[in-house]
This record gives structure tokens, C-alpha cells and sequence, in this order.
């Protein structure tokens, strides 16, 4: 992954090749495909005619598929009524996806980008309702419609078991809908979800936290994982054993796939060589290094450029 249209240009897709990575991911930001996507889609060709698979990663979006503040969606300045209410009444600057004028407008873009890139997948990025300090949403009408037709009362104020289901359910229709309209362009194309990674308490209900309800949709074709050793403190052994004792055992369950996303860089501390042996050894699926700018582009890429490619081999 880069950051944004620009950053791709410079991109050297037969290095990445010739180093031995199978696929990339392409970040796709909302505001950028408006008036950007033949550059997209000509980075995508070129990746592909270095025998790459590329995915396509809808950035933006409503900013339901995203979890980066920075990240803008004009969808959501034009459309501000279609965004999340809070259990406090506040209205967040995230789409709502019970919302039926976003879900429209997410389809018909998601149809018209698998349209124009000829690639091998989507990935859906870290779908999820707020919550944190105390709040969580969506409590916007439709979302208190739907909760009253499916459990016949009103929904609570606190964010009960139930509520925490019908978020779930709602993730889940959401990817359904959104696998639909890649597949009415190409039924070949398939759907990888990555929830937002655990970081801490205040973050885990986003609707997207139970990756058996994630896996066993029909909608999802493959599961990724963030591996946040670095972040939380971790091992890395921990953090792949860790990964692989949740995300691979419940995606494999389905026989469905599990990509492990770790942060890469040059830096010993990163330790990026030594995860693709060791993931390799665990029986990982496919490790996900991200991203390009941090890696490859980074000033001391050379000084693991050698032992980086003989991993990436050897683990083919
Ligand atoms: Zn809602």
C-alpha cells in the first residue's frame, strides 16, 4: 500500500516482482479516484504485467471503511445526514451503513471502480461503528428501525448484547452488499475483510470484532489480520502465534484464507526478514508487509534488499 496516486508513480512494480512479493494492495481514497482513476488503473495494469495480483483497497468511503481521521470523504460533507449518531445524540462523521442513500452510493462506486481496475480483489478496510469514551453508535433512524423490527423493542441506551449482535448483522449485510456489486461486474472477484486491530478496550466493538461472524459470510472470501507487535510491545513470534491461533483457525474453519498485515520497514527493530521466515515456518497464508513508502522507498532499503528477497523466495 501507498499513500495516494502520486505516491504510485513511483512504485517500482518489477523490483517488487523480482523481490519475490506475489501481490499488492492499492490503496483506492474516495476523493482521489474522482478525478484520478486512470492513473489507478494504469498502476494496476503495470503490477499486472509484472505478474502481481492486485487488490484494490477503497479508502474514504463515508469513511465507514476507515479508521485514519485524516482521511476525508466528500460523500460525507455533501451527504451529512447519512452519517452515524452516537448514544449521545451526536452525529460522527462516519456514513452510516443502514443507511440506504449510502449503501446506494457505496455500490454504485464499488461497481464503477471494479469496472475500471482490472484487479484481482477487493479488500474491505476495517469496516466498523464508533466506539470509545463511553460512546457508541449508530443509534441514527434507521438503525433504531431496524433494531425494533428485528427484536421487537426499542433499542436500549447501553450497548447491550443485543446491540452488539445487530451491529455484527449489520457488518455482515454491509459486506454481503458491498461483494454483490464487485461480482455483478466480474464474479471472479474476491472480497478479503481486515477488522480494525484490538488496540486496547475502548476500541473492540466496532461490529467487526467477531472473526467467526466475519468468515463464515458468504460474502467473504478471506480474512486479514493485523499483527500489531510493535505497536502493543509484543514479540513477534508472539504476535504471528497469536494471529494464527485466532484469525487462521477461524478462516481455515471455512476454508477461506488468512493474510497477516504487519509494518514493515528497514529498521533491525522491525525485524521484517526474520517475520517472513518465521511466519513461514508457522504455515501463515500470505504476509502482508506494509507498506511500500516505510519499506521499500525507505532510505536503508538496501541494507535488507539481499536477505529480504531470499526470504521472500524461500517462503513461495
Ligand atoms: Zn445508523
Amino acid at each position: 500500500m501507498t499513500t495516494g496516486v502520486e505516491g504510485l508513480r513511483g512504485v517500482d512494480t518489477a523490483l517488487l516482482a523480482d523481490l519475490g512479493f506475489t501481490g499488492v494492495f492499492v490503496s483506492c481514497y474516495e476523493d482521489e479516484v474522482r478525478w484520478h482513476v486512470d492513473d489507478l488503473a494504469a498502476f494496476i495494469r503495470r503490477a499486472k504485467g509484472h505478474g502481481l495480483e492486485p487488490f484494490a483497497v477503497p479508502c474514504g468511503y463515508g469513511r465507514f471503511l476507515e479508521s485514519d481521521p485524516t482521511v476525508d470523504s466528500l460523500f460525507v460533507h455533501a451527504h451529512p445526514g447519512t452519517c452515524q449518531i452516537d448514544s449521545r445524540g451526536r452525529r460522527l462523521r462516519k456514513a452510516c451503513p443502514n443507511h440506504p442513500k449510502f449503501l446506494e452510493w457505496f455500490s454504485t462506486s464499488m461497481r464503477t471502480l471494479a469496472w475500471m481496475l482490472e484487479c484481482r480483489g477487493f479488500l474491505w478496510n476495517e469496516p466498523a461503528f464508533y466506539h470509545g469514551r463511553g460512546t457508541w453508535s449508530c443509534r441514527c433512524g434507521y438503525c433504531l428501525r431496524l433494531f425494533q423490527a428485528a427484536y421487537g423493542r426499542e433499542m436500549p441506551h447501553e450497548l447491550t448484547d443485543e446491540v452488539l449482535e445487530f451491529r455484527r448483522n449489520s457488518v455482515v449485510l454491509f459486506l454481503l452488499a458491498a461483494a454483490a456489486a464487485i461480482q455483478s461486474v466480474d464474479r471472479r472477484l474476491t472480497s478479503l475483510v481486515l477488522p480494525p486491530p484490538a488496540l486496547g478496550r475502548e476500541h473492540w466493538h466496532t461490529g467487526s470484532e467477531d472473526l467467526e461472524r466475519l468468515a463464515s459470510c458468504s460474502g467473504v472470501d478471506g480474512l486479514c489480520v493485523m499483527v500489531p507487535w510493535q505497536e502493543m510491545g509484543w514479540d513477534m513470534e508472539f504476535g504471528i502465534r497469536e494471529a494464527q491461533g485466532t484469525g487462521a483457525q477461524v478462516a481455515h474453519r471455512h476454508e477461506k484464507p488468512c493474510l497477516l498485515w504487519v509494518t514493515a520497514s528497514p529498521q533491525p527493530s522491525s525485524r521484517t526478514v526474520e517475520t517472513i521466515g518465521f511466519a513461514a515456518r508457522q504455515g501463515v497464508d500470505a504476509v502482508v508487509l506494509s507498506d511500500y513508502d516505510s519499506l521499500v522507498a525507505a532510505r536503508r532499503f538496501r541494507d535488507i534488499r539481499g536477505d529480504l528477497r531470499a526470504a521472500l523466495w524461500a517462503a513461495r
